[in-house]
Parts: structure tokens; C-alpha cells; sequence
């Protein structure tokens, strides 16, 4: 039988990540690729990461984005950008590109669009034209240096991490001339801002310490606004040195047009558009499933070197002669070297699939969420408490279209109906997005450190060296601010533990369970059934939290009970990695054949990636099974015939997991065949 003979190229990676007709991405690919495997490779191992300082030699790196074209990418073409339309797939591309080198080049290189997003967002049309349009490099003939960002939320201790319903950061009125203009105070401190060493303006979360401003909000200050823009001190942090961070100090005077989002006056009161916290949970939606896919891009990563390191462990002097298994395979004659790097692998398919299917949902959700809110705007629904009212109207609706959609048969004349509704839409995409940027934020960034030890692990001595090629070593500690930052994992299950129990994802999940079942029936090889039974578990464990009470009486599924709520965000996040997963063999599956160069060797290709799939979803699975029976028996004892139903359930998991192991053993026979290239792309 035909095994992987090479690694995954381009080619099967557009098909599995969907972006075999975008050739405007692909473009944008390869330019990330070959500034990350050539300056930012160079800047690393010339040692640019030893220094906190931002300095001339890791500034080459503001200019190298300019010049390809990542600087420009978030920008539409009317504002110098060149992708119409929504730019999350490509944004998240180019974050693992520069990831699969150095993530802390990715985060710089992402530092100006964080700050541009709550403009981008929830900005006014001006606010947006007008900075988006200074952040574009200039034009052959035109003098002017680019403008470049920081995003301000976070504040020095004891005050606000991300989740932030505090701020200490104030807004007061300085001058309200008759007529005129109000000119605002902006008082801030922040801390670990990224990109602060060049910013020439901040976007910072800031409240009102003023009766004539109603509440929050966020505010552009610029490097030119009188009074104090300092930037502060360096932050002391051993990951990520090729992105700038410091604490800054702001005590600005700027006009109320720099309010994100406008603002108007009522009874003689500032009442911003947008508070701070609406429109920082639309910024983060997006820009969490990049991070999200920068800690996978060092697990796929880690692969090539780690096998060119198992591989020649023992040649040269006496150790083995060629020909010999020692020689040929090294460490890879022993299984469980392996095995374990089949297991790395598999996560970083898995958490791949998870994060671009994020990133294409977003893409779909962008223009869907700018009509919803001309829909509201025209129904006179104003104000996220009163759009989330009216959406919960839609929600059985959205049900209905998901049941239809699954249905064999079905009123078309209705579908058709609830397909173009657009508050429809809306409620589909959105409870899904709510599910999956939290799932790839959370379990691709924490697990995905865990994972990144393995592969560390795996080189032995070497990997903690600073000649361990790939930068494994700083590749395993960034992961850890990519799990912090943007909102630590505690964020991630907070926000999960409310939107995964919404009745639109719920009811999707019922669908996914059955076609799943199916897909297992038919395909057992890709762990399928595996993930329809894990889901159908965790369905009835949250099903059963709900209705169950511990001894004392008190509700089990509670907000305020995070060793109940979390547990089972996680669980959830490993069954939604394993179902994308095999989402995109599928696809590479039906779409391999027809491209000739995927089609030659497609059956090993398919059948490893499809061993993989196995393997992860019975690790998700397993995950999954845990967790649920840890809530089932931990709060208990409970009702026999509760604990009969779940046994059953679980006894049904277990088997089919069958073939797992089998297939793990297949994958790694398929390592210790593959070619790879004489040496690594980028230096040591
Ligand atoms: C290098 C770097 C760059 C950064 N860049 C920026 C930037 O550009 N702009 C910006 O605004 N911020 C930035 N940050 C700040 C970053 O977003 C915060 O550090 C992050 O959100 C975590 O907040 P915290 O450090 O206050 O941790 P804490 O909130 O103190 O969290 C500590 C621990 O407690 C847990 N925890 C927190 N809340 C809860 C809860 N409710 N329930 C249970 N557990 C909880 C957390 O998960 C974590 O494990 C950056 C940070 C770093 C280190």
C-alpha cells in the first residue's frame, strides 16, 4: 500500500485550508514564507531575541513587512490595501507563516492591525478611511512614513487583565466651547503593549470620569496630541523578543471625533456610540484565531526537524555503519520515538483544521454582520443589549433552516425563506463563530504548549540548546504568551461556558452528531464515529448537569461553578479540533483527484493524513470521556438510572475506538519512510 512520501506540500495544504482558487492569498503566503525563512530566521539566529530592547536590528523587520506587502494586507484596496473583501483566512495564513519561524515576528507584524481593528470594527467610515489609509506604506513619489499602532487595554496591576469590566483608564471633558468641539482628557496607563516602541497612535480602553460623558469607550490618542505620550518602559519578557512591548503612560488632550465609533450629545451628555467592552468583544472574535494558529504552526513546524534529528542521531564515528537500521533509521527504529511524534503531528492538524475553519467562518460572517446591522439600523434597533433581544427572536428560525438543511426532504419555498433572511444568517454564523474562536483560542494555544514540550522532549539534550534547529526551544515558551495574551485560557472558558450551551449550536450539534454517525458507518478509517459518540457524551453529560443538583442541593451547570463549566469547555474544544480535522481530509479527499499534482501519491497522502484523524479523535474522545465521567460520578452519587444512560454511552465510545491504536502504528511506519529535504529551509 502507497504511504506519505513527502511532506505535505502547498498544494494539499490549499485544498485542506481552502484556498485553491485565491490566488491573491497564495501570493500573500508566499511572501510571509520567505520573509520569515529568510530576515526574521537570520534576526533569531544572529541573536536579535537576546535584548528587550527593541533595537535597529529588529526594527529591519517594520520595513521588510512594508515592502511584501503584510503591512497593507488588513487594508481594503480603496485605502491602499490589495484583497477586497474579508481578509480573515489571509491574516491567519500569514500568522502561521511567520509563526512557523518566529511568532513573535508574527505578533509584530500583526501589532499596527490590532490597533487598527476597534477602528475597523466599530470605527466611523472616516475613522476608518483615514487610518487605515496613514498605516498603508507610501506609494513610489509619496513622502511620508507610515503610520504604525498600538492597542491599548490592558493596565498596571492590580487593575484589568482582558476580560476587563474594570478599566482605570479615564475620559474627562477639557474644554466644551458653545458650539464648538469637545476636547477630551485621556488618562491611561497601560501594560505589555505591543508595538509600543514605534506606535504613533494608541487605541485605549478608557472610562468615563466625567458626568457629561455617559460611559466607556475607546479612544485614538497620537504620538502628536498635546501632552504626555510615553511610551515607558521596556517589558522585561523572555518570549517573543522580535515584537516590541512596554508600559506606556498617556495624558493627552484629544477632539471628541477620536471617540471609536462617534458619539452624540444628548441633554447636554457625551454619549459614545460603542462602549469599550462591545467593541472589544468584536475585535477579539478576529484577531484571537490568528494567535490561536501561531502555537500550531511551531507544532507543525517541529515535525521536518525532528525527524532529520531522529534520523541521524547515531551516524558519523563508530556509533553505526550505512546500511545498517541504526544508521538508516536512528532513533526512528524505536517505536516510541515515533509514535510520539505521531501525536504532535496529529495535534497540529487537528488545531490547523480548528483555526482556518475559525478564520473562513469569519470570513463568511464579516459582510453577513455588516448587513445585520444595516437591518437593525433600519428597524430602529439600536444598542447590543436590544440587538441581542431581538436575536433571540430569530433563534427558532435558525433552527429550523439547520433542521431543514439536514433534512432528505424538505419545503423549499421555506428554506429559500429562511436562507435569505439575513438576521437568519446571522444567528447561524454567529453561534458558531462563538464556538469556535474561544475552542481555537483556548485548546490550540494551551494544549498546544503541552504538545510543544513533546516535541522539545523528543530532541533530547539538543532541544534545549540554542543551536536546536527549528527553534524548538523558543518556540515551546512563546506558546505560552500566545496562551495568555488576547484573553488567558480562563477567558476562553468563561466565554465558552455561556455559549456553548446556546440552543442554535446545540441543535447544529445534533446535526453534526447524526451526519457524523454516518460518515463513521461508511468511513470508519477517519474516526468519524469516534467524534459523532464523543459529541453525543458530552451532549448528555451537559444535558444532565443541567438538570442535576450535588448533594447539598445546589445546581450543578452554574456559571459561578468553574470546575463544571471549564472541564467540559475543554472537552468540547478537543471534540471540535477532531471534527474539523476530519472535515478537511474529507475535503482533500474529494478534491484531491483533481489536481495533478495532489492526485500523484494521493493515496498515501490520504491515508496517513487519515490515520492521523483516527488517532486524534480517539485522544479527543478520550479527553472528552474523562472530563464527562468526572462530572457524572465526581458530584455524586446520582441516580442509578442517570449513571446506567451514561455507562452506556461511554461503553459505546469505547468501542468505537476501535483500529485507533492500529492506525497510530501505520502513521508512524509512515514516518520513518518519508523524504524530507537535505537540510531545514532557515538556519539554525
Ligand atoms: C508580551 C505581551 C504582550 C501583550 N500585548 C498587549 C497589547 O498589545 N495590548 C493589551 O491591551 N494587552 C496586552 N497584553 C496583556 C495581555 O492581554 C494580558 O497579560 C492577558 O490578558 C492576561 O491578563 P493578566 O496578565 O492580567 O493575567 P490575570 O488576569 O492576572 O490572570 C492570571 C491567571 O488567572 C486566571 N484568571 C483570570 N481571570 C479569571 C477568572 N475570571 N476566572 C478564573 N481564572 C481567571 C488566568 O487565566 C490566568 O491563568 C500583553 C501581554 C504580554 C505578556
Amino acid at each position: 500500500m502507497d504511504t506519505l512520501r513527502t511532506l505535505p506540500g502547498d498544494d494539499v495544504r490549499q485544498i485542506m485550508w481552502r484556498f485553491t482558487d485565491r490566488y491573491d492569498i497564495q501570493m500573500v503566503v508566499q511572501s510571509a514564507r520567505s520573509l520569515a525563512r529568510g530576515l526574521v530566521a537570520r534576526l533569531v539566529a544572529e541573536g536579535a531575541r537576546k535584548t528587550h530592547e527593541w533595537t535597529d536590528h529588529k526594527a529591519q523587520l517594520l520595513e521588510a513587512f512594508d515592502t511584501s506587502g503584510l503591512t497593507a494586507l488588513f487594508m481594503d484596496p480603496h485605502q491602499g490595501g490589495f484583497i477586497d473583501g474579508p481578509k480573515n483566512l489571509a491574516l491567519a495564513l500569514v500568522a502561521f507563516e511567520l509563526a512557523w519561524v518566529d511568532a513573535g515576528a508574527a505578533t509584530c507584524s500583526l501589532a499596527t492591525n490590532l490597533a487598527l481593528a476597534p477602528i475597523h470594527e466599530r470605527g466611523t467610515t472616516e475613522q476608518r478611511d483615514e487610518y487605515m489609509g496613514r498605516c498603508v506604506p507610501p506609494l513610489p513619489g509619496e513622502d511620508r512614513a507610515p503610520f504604525r499602532g498600538a492597542f491599548a487595554l490592558t493596565e498596571p496591576l492590580p487593575y484589568v487583565g482582558v476580560e476587563t469590566n474594570t478599566l482605570v483608564g479615564k475620559l474627562r471633558v477639557a474644554k466644551w466651547e458653545e458650539g464648538e468641539e469637545p476636547i477630551l482628557q485621556v488618562d491611561k496607563r497601560g501594560r505589555f503593549i505591543t508595538g509600543m516602541d514605534f506606535a504613533n497612535f494608541a487605541t485605549c480602553a478608557v472610562d468615563t470620569d466625567d458626568p457629561r460623558i455617559k460611559s466607556s469607550c475607546i479612544v485614538i490618542v497620537e504620538d502628536t496630541d498635546p501632552g504626555l505620550f510615553d511610551r515607558g518602559a521596556p517589558t522585561l519578557k523572555m518570549v517573543h523578543q522580535l515584537s516590541s512591548t512596554r508600559d506606556p503612560v498617556f495624558n493627552l488632550q484629544v477632539p471628541a471625533s477620536r471617540i471609536v465609533g462617534g458619539y452624540t450629545v444628548k441633554d447636554g451628555v457625551i454619549v459614545p456610540n460603542f462602549t469599550h467592552s462591545e467593541i472589544i468583544g468584536a475585535v477579539f472574535h478576529r484577531t484571537r484565531v490568528p494567535v490561536a494558529l501561531m502555537t500550531t504552526a511551531k507544532l507543525l513546524s517541529a515535525v521536518e526537524p525532528v525527524i532529520r534529528y531522529q534520523r541521524q542521531r547515531f551516524r558519523g564515528g563508530d556509533a553505526s555503519e550505512p546500511g545498517t537500521s541504526k544508521y538508516e533509521l536512528g532513533l526512528q527504529a524505536k517505536p516510541d520515538s515515533v509514535l510520539r511524534l505521531v501525536d504532535i503531528w496529529a495535534a497540529g492538524e487537528a488545531g490547523a483544521s480548528l483555526g482556518f475553519a475559525t478564520a473562513r467562518l469569519f470570513d463568511q460572517l464579516d459582510p453577513t454582520e455588516k448587513e445585520k446591522d444595516r437591518v437593525f439600523a433600519e428597524r430602529g434597533v439600536c444598542g447590543a443589549k436590544s440587538q441581542l433581544t431581538a436575536l433571540r427572536k430569530v433563534e427558532k428560525q435558525a433552527i429550523e433552516y439547520l433542521q431543514m438543511e439536514a433534512a432528505p426532504t424538505r419545503d423549499e419555498a421555506r428554506f429559500a425563506e429562511l436562507g435569505q433572511d439575513t438576521l437568519v444568517r446571522f444567528a447561524l454564523l454567529e453561534s458558531l463563530a462563538n464556538i469556535l474562536c474561544p475552542a481555537c483560542k483556548l485548546w490550540n494555544t494551551g494544549n498546544g504548549a503541552n504538545v510543544m514540550r513533546e516535541a522539545l522532549a523528543l530532541m533530547g539534550g539538543y532541544g534545549i540548546t540554542e543551536d536546536c534547529p527549528g527553534f524548538l526551544f523558543y518556540k515551546w515558551t512563546d506558546a505560552q504568551l500566545e496562551a495568555t495574551y488576547e484573553g488567558p485560557e480562563a477567558v476562553q472558558r468563561r466565554q465558552l461556558s455561556i455559549t456553548m450551551t446556546n440552543e442554535v449550536f446545540l441543535a447544529r450539534l445534533r446535526i453534526i452528531i447524526d451526519q457524523f454517525m454516518a460518515l463513521g458507518e461508511s468511513k470508519p478509517e477517519t474516526g468519524a464515529a469516534v467524534v459523532a459518540k464523543g459529541l453525543a457524551l458530552w451532549l448528555w453529560t451537559i444535558e444532565f448537569l443541567h438538570r442535576a443538583k450535588d448533594p447539598s442541593g445546589a445546581r450543578l451547570y452554574h456559571n459561578r461553578r468553574q470546575n463544571v463549566t471549564f472541564p467540559m469547555a475543554d472537552a468540547l474544544c478537543w471534540l471540535m479540533a477532531s471534527y474539523c480535522q476530519i472535515g478537511d481530509v474529507m475535503e482533500l479527499a474529494e478534491k484531491g483527484p483533481e489536481n495533478a499534482v495532489v492526485a500523484e501519491g494521493l493515496e498515501g497522502t490520504l491515508g496517513f493524513f487519515t490515520d492521523l484523524s483516527l488517532v486524534q479523535a480517539a485522544r479527543a474522545a478520550g479527553e472528552a470521556s474523562r472530563v464527562c465521567a468526572s462530572m457524572v460520578y465526581g458530584f455524586g452519587p446520582q441516580a442509578a438510572e442517570e449513571l446506567d444512560a451514561f455507562d452506556a454511552l461511554r461503553s459505546q465510545l469505547d468501542r468505537s475506538m476501535a483500529g485507533a491504536a492500529l492506525a497510530k502504528d501505520r502513521a508512524a511506519q509512515a514516518l520513518t519512510q518519508v523524504m524530507i529535504p537535505e537540510a531545514l529551509d532557515y538556519p539554525l
